[in-house]
């Protein structure tokens, strides 16, 4: 008998690992184990444990009309659970484990361990890479190195997907020989992870439902994505970013849609996203060469240089939504409520986390992390050193946004803004990303701004500068 340990690929198309133990011939078990504690140390956000709860009932349906029924378990953490997977194994006999490869590190030590107590075990541990359409270190440059600009990257990779096309692998036939496992171990609707959830009903966990919302923003959105992605107030994005992180939706499912049936040159839209899917890969990559990321260190080493005032009260202000911003504002609210949060909104965020308040980025790193439905370490990682203009290809350190000048040219009329800070709807637009003046004379709950945009830019650039100039120095 094969098992199949699924752990953020909650899906039977197109998983790597399952289609390969489905085509082995023998009987498959499906597996999940959840484990509060390792999640907890890494921040995984109350409202991702409920989405991947409620998927596991979808991935159950999914898998049981293949043959394949799904098992279960709760364990403190990732340690304990290479003992479960054993004690499996051990109880009904398997030969051959398969998973699909997670490229942190403390994911690749897991495996590791699972890999050494398998052996001991006499049986065969298949670890396959199954997130990226490109294995990490199979897009390297011509000496054989990784890329750390992003260009060079992108046109390495679209040179691959020439030679290499987007195939998407789908499971026909019902797995004929069933697996026998014992009821108790079976997945049930008392399951309940020891960890806390928070209501994700907004969020598809149905395999046909997440489909449609790819294939109808492909369809219907996918070619106006270059105008459109940056505007908060417009559903211009694919929102498809909490089924990639859970894996319900594979890279290459998204990119076969787009470049379905598409045989003149991409439209500028559809350019553009597929850019975004190749950034996804090239911070997975990332980390699969730089280890450092994993342990949260700057990529560029000046970083471990720069000075943070973390101040408790800005920082609540930031998370709270009440910086006197109405952007970050808005911005923040939407995450606390939905989860989610656009993408050019990140940006602003993290800017103004980093770079006005001067709170160190791994704050915000993990403070996204507890709240996103979609978090997902290298994006995460990634978007915050880019920010902080630590990362690998990040934003040049003295190119610092404007919060009110992004929130005017972003969201104009401020139907974002009123969406979710209430306290301004009354807003004439033009005093809408500047509500101050306009607030103290009507009086209003409102915050002022906590800092002077001005001034804390200045001190920014100075404490950047200091940092380079002392590793420049040493
Ligand atoms: C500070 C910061 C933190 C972020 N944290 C995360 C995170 O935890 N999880 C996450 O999935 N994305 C993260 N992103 C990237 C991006 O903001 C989201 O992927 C995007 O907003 C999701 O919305 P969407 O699905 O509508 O994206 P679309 O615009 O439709 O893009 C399609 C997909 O491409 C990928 N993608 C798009 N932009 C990026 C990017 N810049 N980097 C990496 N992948 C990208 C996502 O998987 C996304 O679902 C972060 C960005 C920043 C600046």
């Amino acid at each position: 008998m094969r098992l199949v340990w699924f752990r953020r690929d909650l899906r039977t198309i197109d998983n790597t690992a399952f289609i390969a133990a489905i085509n082995s011939n023998e009987p498959v078990v499906a597996a999940f184990i959840a484990t509060p504690d390792s999640w907890s140390q890494h921040h995984m956000a109350p409202m991702q444990a409920d989405l991947i709860k409620r998927r596991l009932f979808e991935l159950q349906n999914d898998l049981a009309s293949l043959g394949v029924p799904l098992i279960y378990a709760e364990t403190s953490d990732y340690a304990s659970s290479v003992d479960v997977v054993c004690n499996w194994v051990k109880q009904y006999s398997v030969t051959s484990v398969h998973l699909n490869k997670e490229y942190e590190i403390n994911e690749v030590r897991r495996d590791d361990k699972a890999e050494q107590a398998l052996t001991r075990l006499d049986v065969v541990l298949h670890r396959h890479d199954d997130k990226c359409q490109f294995i990490p270190g199979s897009v390297v440059n011509k000496q054989g190195h990784y890329f750390k600009v992003f260009t060079p990257y992108k046109r390495a990779y679209l040179q691959k997907l020439e030679q290499f096309p987007v195939q998407v692998q789908k499971v026909t036939a019902v797995n004929g020989q069933k697996a026998k496992v014992d009821e108790c171990d079976l997945f049930s609707k008392d399951c309940s992870f020891r960890y806390p959830t928070e209501e994700s009903q907004a969020y598809q966990v149905s395999t046909e439902q997440i489909l449609d919302q790819l294939r109808s923003f492909v369809k219907e959105h996918s070619d106006d994505y270059q105008d459109e992605r940056d505007f908060p107030a417009i559903e211009g994005t694919s929102r498809l970013s909490p089924y990639l992180a859970i894996g319900a939706l594979s890279v290459r499912q998204c990119m076969a849609r787009l470049l379905y049936q598409q045989t003149a040159p991409l439209s500028e839209g559809r350019q553009t996203w597929l850019s975004e899917l190749i950034w996804r890969e090239f911070y997975q990559h990332l980390l699969y060469f730089e280890p450092k990321l994993s342990r949260g260190e700057s990529f560029l080493p000046w970083g471990v240089h720069l000075r943070w005032e973390n101040c408790p009260r800005r920082i609540k202000a930031w998370q709270q939504g009440q910086t006197g911003y109405p952007i970050v504002d808005a911005a923040m609210r939407q995450l606390n409520q939905t989860g989610w949060m656009h993408n050019r909104l990140r940006m602003i965020v993290a800017s103004f986390l980093v770079k006005d308040l001067q709170v160190d980025w791994r704050v915000g790193e993990d403070y996204f992390m507890s709240k996103l439905v979609d978090g997902e370490y290298a994006a995460n990682n990634g978007g915050w050193q880019w920010c902080a203009s630590t990362g690998c290809d990040g934003q040049p350190y003295f190119r610092i946004f404007n919060p009110t000048t992004q929130g005017e040219r972003f969201d104009p009329k401020g139907e974002f803004v009123r969406r979710w800070v209430p306290e301004l709807a009354d807003l004439p637009d033009k005093q809408i990303h500047q509500p101050s003046k306009w607030l103290s004379v009507k009086g209003s709950s409102y915050p002022a701004p906590i800092v002077d945009h001005k001034v804390q830019r200045e001190i920014t650039l100075a404490n950047y500068k200091n940092a380079k100039d002392f590793l420049d120095a040493t």
